[in-house]
């Protein structure tokens, strides 16, 4: 039997829900965005109850977004934060969004990212990552986050990745009751 081929698409609302030509100078503009699009993807059911985005550090430029797939597309590492990196590496055509004359980049998330999204975090070459509701709200309603430790977050600090946490918190985590409501597996 051949091997299965893979595609990874965002849910078809999505593009025409996001404003790529606006700038986003606030970190709680991007923030803002990114819980948007949550409600908008535990509202349609196309997911679990993260999302993230990808943008230019400094300008405030998107430059790619992520929802959780993992459910949907039976495949266990599309959580937002990776379809993010994902989408961004080919908006930019580049494996790493870290490469000498790029603009800084930035991974923005709803929530604390899990061990895997932690290291992919890491190698996508983003300078910093800005989170939103904690690993403790996830854990809260039945999320497993996985071998994440302080000492995780001082590696990446000490690897040149900035870490903002709490940004939107309490709007963030209504995410996670909202999808609890409306009988969305967790997994
Ligand atoms: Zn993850």
């Amino acid at each position: 039997m051949p091997s299965p081929r893979l595609q990874v698409e965002l849910p078809p609302w999505v593009d025409g829900f996001v404003d790529w030509q606006r700038h986003y100078p606030r970190l709680e503009d991007r923030m803002a965005l990114v819980v948007e699009l949550g409600h908008e993807q535990v509202r349609r059911a196309t997911g679990g109850p993260f999302t993230a985005a990808v943008f230019e550090r400094d300008s405030g430029v998107l430059v790619a977004v992520g929802v959780n797939m993992a459910v949907p597309a039976h495949n266990c590492v599309l959580h937002a934060e990776a379809v993010a990196l994902m989408m961004a590496g080919a908006r930019l055509h580049s494996h790493s969004l870290g490469v000498e004359g790029m603009p800084a980049h930035e991974l923005v998330s709803s929530c604390e990212p899990c061990a895997m999204c932690l290291g992919a975090t890491l190698w996508s070459g983003v300078a910093r990552l800005v989170t939103g509701a904690t690993k403790a709200d996830a854990e809260a309603i039945g999320y497993d986050e996985g071998p994440v430790f302080p000492e995780s977050y001082a590696y990446l600090e000490q690897r040149g990745v900035a870490v903002v946490r709490q940004v939107l918190r309490d709007q963030a985590r209504t995410l996670f009751t909202e999808y609890r409501a409306a009988g969305g597996v967790i997994y």
